[in-house]
This record gives structure tokens, C-alpha cells and sequence, in this order.
């Protein structure tokens, strides 16, 4: 019985195994890759700076534009600004909009973080450039699409780019190619727990 259990979980891997197989077979093409992480739940940021670390731990290097981000204590920032001096680390200043209100500040400090970005994204010893919140900058119309794109578009071909914010416009979608929607299941805040230092900024 157990002995016909094992044989049949035997068969099933190796199809398993073989379609596999198949399709890391057919992935031949070596380039840098656009992602996108949107949606409205938690781990969009943190899995971008996970992905700096990790090609940080392969001795590669990473440059970092934060959008929205005021200049308020950030975790990531003070551990990659104390321990890694050398990666590129730009933030945009303004902070919120919903808290400054002021819209042509707003874009100053836009124009300032993607002229930082099209620098990044010119470099061509970097290995991954993190984008950080940029879905706003497109969504508000800070910078226009068509100078956002155009600098993704003619980055180094080695070059992979992560996007990150909510709302992601189904053209940023089309353009990327990874995209990954995290859902909003559940968020501690809404049961009416506090923000977390190290949890969550
Ligand atoms: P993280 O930086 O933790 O990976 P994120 O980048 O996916 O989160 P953002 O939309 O950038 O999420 O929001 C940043 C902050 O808002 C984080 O402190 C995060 O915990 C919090 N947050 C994320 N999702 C929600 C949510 N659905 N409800 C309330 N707060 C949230
Ligand atoms: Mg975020």
C-alpha cells in the first residue's frame, strides 16, 4: 500500500522534474530584467531592499532612489548609508504629499530624485538600481512617462531595475518583465496596532 503510495509519488516528480527541466531548458536569454512590485499589501519595499542585499552579497553593485520617503528615520537607509557607504543612495526630500501639500515642491524635489535616477540608470557598473515609491511620481505626474520610460528603456542591458509603489499604471505593467501584485489579506494597523520600528520602516 505505502510501497504503491511511493511509486506513484515517484512517477508524479519525475513529470514534475522533466517539465521543469523543459523550461529552464528553454530560458536561454541572459539580460537585466524590469520588475514591478505593486498592489496594496505589505512587502513591496522590503523585498526590493532584500533583493539590494542580495546582489550586494554577490559582490555586485546597487543604487537606490527612494521617492516619497521624507528624510524621517528609515532602518534600511541608516543600515545602507552606515554599512555600505558606497552604494548610491538618493531621497527624495518632501516627504508626503498628503502631509506637505504643496505641489510645486512636490515636483521640484521629483525633478531633483529622477534626475538622480537617469544617473543610476546611465551606470553601467551597476548590477540593480531600486526605484523606490516611483509608481507615485508617474501617478501624480511629477516627471512625465514618457522621460521615466525612456530612461528604463535605454539602461544598460545588464542593468535590472525594481519599481516599487502602489498603482501601478498597466503601461509600467506592460513594460516590466516581472510583476508582482502583493495582496492586502490582512495589516496589523487596521486591527489597530502601531507602526513597528524595524517592521515596518
Ligand atoms: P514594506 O516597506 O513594509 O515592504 P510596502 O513597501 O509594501 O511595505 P508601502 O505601500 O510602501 O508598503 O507602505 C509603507 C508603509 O506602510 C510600511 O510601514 C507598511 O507596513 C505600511 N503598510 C503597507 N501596507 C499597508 C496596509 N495595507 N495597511 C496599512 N499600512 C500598510
Ligand atoms: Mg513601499
Amino acid at each position: 500500500m505505502s510501497e504503491e503510495r511511493n511509486q506513484r509519488h515517484k512517477k508524479a516528480m519525475e513529470r514534475r522534474k522533466a517539465l521543469v527541466d523543459e523550461k529552464v531548458a528553454q530560458a536561454t536569454e541572459e539580460r537585466g530584467i524590469l520588475i514591478v512590485l505593486t498592489g496594496n499589501g505589505k512587502g513591496k519595499s522590503s523585498s526590493g531592499f532584500g533583493s539590494v542585499v542580495r546582489c550586494l552579497g554577490h559582490g555586485y553593485k546597487a543604487g537606490i532612489v527612494q521617492f516619497i520617503k521624507g528624510t524621517w528615520d528609515c532602518g534600511e537607509r541608516n543600515f545602507i548609508e552606515q554599512r555600505c557607504p558606497e552604494v548610491p543612495y538618493h531621497v527624495m526630500g518632501s516627504g508626503f504629499t498628503w502631509e506637505t501639500q504643496d505641489r510645486d515642491r512636490d515636483i521640484a524635489a521629483a525633478e531633483q530624485a529622477w534626475e538622480k535616477a537617469e544617473e543610476l540608470l546611465q551606470d553601467d557598473s551597476l548590477h540593480l538600481v531600486l526605484l523606490d515609491e516611483l509608481t507615485y511620481v508617474l501617478k501624480y505626474g511629477w516627471i512625465s512617462q514618457e522621460r521615466i520610460f525612456s530612461a528604463l528603456q535605454n539602461r544598460p542591458a545588464e542593468m535590472s531595475v525594481i519599481v516599487t509603489g502602489r498603482a501601478a499604471s498597466a503601461a509600467l505593467r506592460d513594460m516590466a518583465d516581472t510583476v508582482a501584485e502583493v495582496g492586502d489579506e490582512k495589516h496589523a494597523f487596521r486591527a489597530g496596532i502601531k507602526a513597528r520600528r524595524g517592521i515596518d520602516w
